[in-house]
């Protein structure tokens, strides 16, 4: 990283820039209050720190010893406070600052009249955000892969139907986006683009995605550790899109027995995360636990270990649920955890800003 001089002129600042595409690589500029830091984005061998340190308006150049470089807080803590997150924001909602964030919806997007109905209830339930999965990720070939599989047609009508529940009961959708020829469709329709666990490491996807300039969530591989979901998620950041929302969904549990959950729900990643990075991380406990009767618990502890907010499925009737049916929970039971947790958080926010105080 390359932190310019207060006083550093315009000029000074592109001769740096200049430089550093001279020797193919690209310059992540990110202008604070008081100065500017520029980040090296590419092969850091084909550069040098001492030339770049003596260049006029430079303060210092030196190397970021994590793999992760844009997303750190060492990179980071002249432009954000080191407690705070940044503010992903969405519509007119706030991914990262105090409040949490409720995203709730279907596994998947079955049919017009489900959707509409479940956008209504768990918007009446307290959330944020509406879900739906229209290109689902499954591991068999022979189970319903989501409307949008079906073909082009399906595939924007189930996508409008998403953008106008969204519209209709006022808020923000978000759908995956399964594979790089998904991409620039499922743009047009929706608010926030989710990579799904199993393509966490499919860096093309992470850059075509990044470049349609709109907020993505990216969720957790199953068997990645964190400093690989912070290492993926800086593809996403390297393209100049810094709106990353990181979701933590749970890994692959340990033993040989009945492992009791679907995945393990690994909280740690949340604090973690937020000493490592400024990108908000969001927790799925539907995924992780894969169970209804353990959503409401493992909601409560996320929100009470820091995590900026919830993804979790919903169905009115969720044992006729096409996909996941046996982790869905009813609009009723959204609204009972979204209460709770907005207390919680509330408690453990105060209780925050105390240790960071003492
Ligand atoms: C999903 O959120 O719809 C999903 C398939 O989750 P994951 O990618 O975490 O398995
Ligand atoms: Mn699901």
């Amino acid at each position: 990283m390359i932190i310019m001089k207060k006083d550093a002129t315009v000029e000074e600042i592109k001769n740096v820039i200049e430089e550093i595409k001279k020797h193919g690589l690209r310059a992540d500029v990110s202008r604070g209050e008081f100065r500017t830091v520029i980040g090296l984005v590419g092969d850091e061998s084909k550069i040098s720190f001492a030339h770049l340190a003596v260049l006029p308006g430079v303060k210092e150049a030196r190397a970021v010893e994590t793999p992760y470089k844009l997303i750190s807080r060492e990179y980071s803590e002249l432009f954000v406070n080191k407690d705070e997150s940044r503010i992903v924001q969405v519509g007119d909602i706030k991914i990262g600052g105090d409040e949490p964030v409720f995203i709730a919806g279907p596994c998947a997007v079955e049919g017009k009249q489900q959707l509409f109905r479940i956008a209504e209830e768990v918007k009446a339930a307290g959330a944020h955000i509406l879900r739906g999965g229209v290109f689902k990720p499954r591991s068999s070939v022979h189970s319903f892969q989501g409307l949008g599989s079906l073909g082009d047609a399906e595939a924007r009508q189930a996508l409008s139907w998403l953008q106008e529940a969204g519209h209709k009961f006022g808020m923000p959708v978000m759908t995956e986006v399964r594979g790089e020829m998904q991409a620039d469709l499922i743009a047009e329709y929706a608010d926030i683009l989710q990579i799904g666990a199993r393509n966490m490491y499919d860096q093309d996807l992470l850059g075509r995605v990044a470049r349609k300039g709109k907020p993505v969530l990216l969720k957790r591989h199953f068997g990645a550790s964190i400093e690989e979901l912070l290492s993926f998620s800086e593809y996403i950041v390297a393209e100049g899109n810094k709106d990353v929302i990181l979701c933590e969904r749970g890994i692959v549990p340990v033993g040989k027995g009945n492992s009791y959950t679907r995945y393990t729900l690994d909280l740690a990643a949340v604090p973690v995360v937020q000493r490592e990075s400024y990108l908000p991380i969001m927790v799925d406990p539907s995924h992780a636990a894969g169970r209804r009767d353990l959503i409401f618990d493992m909601s409560c502890a996320a929100i009470a270990v820091g995590a900026s907010g919830l993804m979790i499925e919903v169905h009115y009737n969720p044992s006729e649920a096409m996909v996941d049916a046996q982790q869905m929970i009813t609009p009723d039971e959204l609204k009972e955890i979204i209460d709770t947790c907005k207390k919680i958080s509330k408690m453990v926010t105060r209780h925050r800003k105390r240790v960071r105080v003492s």
